[in-house]
């Protein structure tokens, strides 16, 4: 990343833009299609070798543009076989994506911003601030580069399954360039995910949970983590500003008119906190009705941490609860902890501008 920088990057690109670009080019959408295939499907970053272009058109496009991927300075993997990657940004900045492979999926967690802004009293992202929002090209750069490390795949037996937007930042509040990665990852040119394989999560950003509606149709889940609002204030602030009620109703909105369409909601058990029985009915009351499944994430811990993890029999008999009243509950498996990679653990590097904005305001008598 030297003398490259004022060129455009393809990996920004979902279908439209790339026939946008072709069509710039005075070319003909097919071109889109074909390059989209050599990135996505191929792993080829290098435009030379995309053969089925002209040479001339090779070196125009060569001219203009280029693939550009973030470099990896980490990869670790855990003895249960998750694997983290540290990807280096062009600024300094880095972040996480994890792999977990499953009997029957592998599932792909990945960032949608450097740090995150929404200060959630039991995430370690938190702890690290807020830089800025990912590039749809860093986000798609997460899959493509994960796609590579674990080889390159022929598309009816690809090893990636699923991707969620579970690891750094809040997906709906960087919109726009969550939505393009998303397409690019449901085109069939691309990696022909289902949509139904692709979970976006927030943390309860009411007025875009009614965009995306509108937008896509990927799979919803919701940090809900409490069933009352004085609680929910406390570990998930935004709630504020969206309080459970209005939260709930926008979920309702989302699985409106959509029979196959239900909500998961994300719920971590932090001993002494949210994990009682009384919290299990509360629980039950607010979902009353909803297409909705419970995912319970045991608690992971980190340094300076005032939170513990519920114990296994606490989770169990809470589960039981939601079950016995026939709400799908799964426990979510802790998994890759031993090389950080278990939610709510990624980090990254952050340079964080938010803190020190702070800071500077604070000095400034601000
Ligand atoms: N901002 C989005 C997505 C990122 S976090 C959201 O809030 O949904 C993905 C999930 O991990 C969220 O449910 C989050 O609340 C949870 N999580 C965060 N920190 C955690 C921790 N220390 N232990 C367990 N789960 C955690």
């Amino acid at each position: 990343m030297t003398d490259t920088h004022d060129k455009l990057n393809l990996l920004e690109f979902d279908m439209k833009k790339m026939q946008n670009f072709f069509a710039d080019l005075g070319e003909k959408a097919f071109r889109a299609s074909q390059v989209t295939q050599w990135i996505h499907q191929h792993g080829i970053d290098d435009i030379s070798n995309m053969t089925n272009l002209s040479k001339d058109l090779r070196a125009r496009v060569s001219e203009i543009a280029e693939v550009s991927v973030p470099k990896i300075v980490a990869d670790q993997q855990s003895t249960d076989g998750t694997r983290k990657w540290l990807m280096q940004l062009d600024d300094g900045n880095s972040v996480e994506a994890v792999f977990i492979p499953e009997d029957d999926r592998g599932t792909l967690c990945i960032s949608s911003q450097v740090g995150c802004t929404l200060n959630c009293s039991f995430c370690h992202t938190a702890q690290q601030g807020f830089n800025r929002n990912l590039s749809a090209a860093e986000i798609i750069a997460q899959l493509w580069v994960a796609r590579r490390a674990l080889g390159w795949v022929r598309n009816d037996d690809r090893i990636i399954s699923n991707v969620v937007f579970m690891g750094m930042g809040e997906p709906l509040l960087n919109f726009d360039n969550v939505i393009t990665a998303v397409n690019i990852m449901k085109d069939d040119m691309a990696y022909g995910l289902s949509k139904r394989r692709i979970t976006i999560s927030t943390s309860g950003v009411v007025p875009m949970m009614t965009q995306l509606k509108e937008l896509s149709d990927v799979s919803l889940a919701v940090s809900l983590h409490a069933t009352d609002d004085e609680l929910r204030n406390e570990l998930v602030p935004i709630n504020n500003k969206y309080p459970i009620r209005e939260l709930l109703d926008a979920c309702w909105e989302y699985v409106a008119d959509e029979p196959r369409r239900m909500v998961t909601f994300e719920y971590v058990m932090l001993d002494g906190i949210n994990d009682s029985d009384l919290h299990a009915r509360q629980l039950l009351q607010l979902l009353q009705g909803m297409p909705a499944k419970v995912n319970l994430i045991p608690f992971n811990p980190f340094e300076g941490t005032r939170y513990k993890r519920s114990s296994n029999n606490r989770i169990n008999r809470f589960r039981d609860i939601l079950m016995e009243a026939g709400l799908v509950t799964i426990t979510r498996r802790t998994r890759g902890d031993d090389i950080d990679a278990a939610c709510g653990q990624l980090a990254g590097n952050v340079n964080d501008r938010t803190r020190r904005s702070i800071r500077i305001n604070r000095a400034a008598g601000g």
